[in-house]
C-alpha cells in the first residue's frame, strides 16, 4: 500500500526554523529556503553537497562505533583502531576526515561507553532517512523523523536514547525532547531518557526526561513548524519571485561560514574567486 504523504517534522527542521538560545546571530531563514525549497537547482545542490565534511565525519564515527560493537572483543585488541579504519575504508577519505575519525576511534577504544549495555538498537550511520513515525490526531497529522543513533535499556527498565555528537557544537535539549517524543511512540510502555555523548571531546550531557504534558507541548510545536514550513514551500512554488520575503536573509557573521554565500545576493562575505 502506498505510504500517505503527510507534512514532516524533525529536529533538523526545528533547528533550521529557530536557533538555539544564544545562536540567533548564526540563524538565517534564507539558508532553510535554499536547503529545502531550492535544493534541486544544480548550483544549490552542488554547494550543499560540498558542505559535507562534518556530516561525513559524523557518519564514519557512528559506523566506527557500530563496527566496534559487532564483535566487542575487538575493543581489547591492540590493532583495533586500524582494523575498524580498514572496514570503514578510511584511506579513501580526505586527510582531515581520516585524522578526525582515527582520533574518534582511539577515544572510543579507550572509553567504550556502550560496552556492557543492553543495546536494543545501534544504527550503522549510513542508513539514510529513518522510517517516519506517523502521528495522527483529530486536529493534525504529521510524519516525525528521528534518526536515533542508539537505544539501550537501563537496569531499571527505562529505555535510554543516546545521540553521538562530533565537533564542537553544543548539545541542544530540543533534540533530546524530539527523541523522547519518538520514544513515546516507539516504546509506549516504557519510560525513556535521552542523552548526548561527544565522541571527540568525551563530554556527556545530563539525562533528559519529559512528562506527558511536556511531550504534548513538543508535539504541538513540531506540528506548528511542519505546517508553517509546508505553507512557505507552497507559497514559494506559487511565486518563486517572493523567495526573499518567504525566507528572509540575515546577513552578518553567519555568511562567512555559509556554504551558499557565493550565490546569495545578500551575503556580506566576500568570496575569493
Ligand atoms: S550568505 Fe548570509 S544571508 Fe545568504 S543564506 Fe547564507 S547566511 Fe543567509
Amino acid at each position: 500500500m502506498a505510504r500517505i504523504w503527510l507534512p514532516f517534522a524533525s529536529y533538523n527542521l526545528w533547528l533550521q526554523f529557530s536557533p538555539a538560545v544564544g545562536k540567533e546571530r548564526w540563524h538565517c531563514d534564507m539558508k532553510r529556503g535554499f536547503a529545502r525549497a531550492r535544493k534541486r537547482e544544480p548550483q544549490v545542490k552542488e554547494l550543499l553537497d560540498k558542505d559535507n565534511i562534518p556530516q561525513r565525519i559524523g557518519i564514519l564515527a557512528q559506523q566506527g562505533v557500530y563496527e566496534f560493537h559487532q564483535d566487542p572483543l575487538i575493543l581489547y585488541q591492540k590493532e583495533a583502531v586500524e582494523q575498524v579504519a580498514e572496514i570503514l575504508q578510511l584511506s579513501k577519505e580526505p586527510v582531515v576526515v581520516q585524522q578526525r575519525v582515527i582520533s574518534i576511534l582511539e577515544n572510543y577504544q579507550a572509553n567504550p561507553i556502550l560496552l556492557g549495555k543492553n543495546i536494543i538498537k545501534l544504527s550503522r550511520g549510513d542508513e539514510g532517512f529513518p522510517k517516519p513515525i506517523s502521528i495522527v490526531k483529530d486536529s493534525y497529522e504529521i510524519n516525525l523523523f528521528a534518526a536515533i543513533d542508539c537505544i539501550f535499556t537501563e537496569e531499571d527498565g527505562r529505555v535510554h536514547i543516546l545521540d553521538f555528537k562530533t565537533g564542537k557544537s553544543d548539545f541542544d535539549r530540543r533534540q533530546g525532547y524530539v527523541y523522547l517524543l519518538a520514544a513515546s511512540y516507539l516504546h509506549p510502555k516504557q519510560q525513556a531518557v535521552a542523552s548526548f555523548y561527544n565522541l571527540e571531546t568525551g563530554k556527556c550531557s545530563e539525562c533528559l526526561s519529559a512528562t506527558s504534558a511536556q511531550l504534548n507541548a513538543i508535539e504541538r510545536k513540531l506540528v506548528s513548524i511542519a505546517q508553517q514550513h509546508q505553507q512557505q514551500l507552497t507559497r514559494y512554488r506559487q511565486n518563486s519571485a517572493d523567495f526573499k520575503k518567504i525566507f528572509p536573509p540575515n546577513p552578518g557573521i553567519a555568511c562567512q561560514y555559509c556554504s551558499l554565500n557565493s550565490i546569495c545576493e545578500f551575503s556580506v562575505h566576500k568570496v575569493s574567486t
